[in-house]
């Protein structure tokens, strides 16, 4: 036996599990038990739930696994914000979106490592960006209620099923945008469908065309 950093006991085999670089490894307290929860929580037999895996996902090293309930996302975006574009170090995201309780992490929070891009801390605070915590291959944002996914981590994604399946609807951001991409998709200068339209041809802003503002103005 040893201790560890913060005073636990632990024994010999413990230190052959990863280091978690990012955050606590303590599961004992209050503040931990978010790590039990969705999208954590590990579903297996032995609660009698049905979790039947129809996409499968892994990280480039292998120890993030994933399984997902969910033929196919709620939406699927591609996102040109900075943070993006800076976090992933590409052009840009692609974001697909599925509620919490759609995904299964085979090992739960293990060899998962957090970061918060808002307070730049390596915390569980949501939003926030979720890793391999060896490989360092981003998995997912994490926000308040529901998971963003990067579906280039999914077995069979380049097939004509996996394409269809994760087919982005719209871009958003699009006026951060390093790269013109001309797919005849909606691209929304900001949040999607919460801000003005950008022709894609031009490159120009459309004023007016903000879907939420014209939704409230035919309700006036
Ligand atoms: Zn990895
Ligand atoms: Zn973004």
């Amino acid at each position: 036996m040893y201790k560890d950093s913060e005073g636990n006991k632990r024994s010999e085999e413990g230190k052959k599990e990863p280091h978690q670089h990012q955050s606590s490894n303590r599961t004992d307290r209050p503040e931990d038990q978010w790590k039990f929860r969705a999208p954590y929580k590990i579903h297996d037999d032995k609660g009698g739930e049905n979790f039947e895996a129809k996409w499968k996902g892994k990280c480039h090293c292998g120890a993030v696994q994933y399984e997902l309930s969910r033929e196919k996302p709620l939406a699927s975006k591609y996102c040109h914000c900075t943070t993006c574009q800076r976090m992933h170090g590409a052009p840009f995201q692609w974001a697909a979106i599925f509620h919490k309780t759609d995904i299964n992490f085979v090992r739960g929070h293990h060899d998962l490592g957090w970061y918060d891009p808002t307070a730049k801390s390596t915390t569980h605070h949501l939003p926030c960006k979720v890793q391999c915590a060896y490989c360092r291959t981003p998995i997912m944002d994490e926000g308040r209620n529901m998971i963003l996914l990067f579906p280039t981590l999914i077995e069979g994604i380049n097939t004509p099923e996996g394409r269809k399946a994760f087919e982005v609807q719209s871009h958003m951001f699009y006026q951060q945008r390093v790269v013109d991409v001309k797919d005849g998709k909606p691209k929304y200068k900001g949040l999607a469908g919460e801000s003005n339209l950008v022709d894609e041809e031009t490159g120009e802003e459309i004023e007016g065309s903000n879907p939420k503002e014209r939704k409230e103005g035919e309700e006036k």
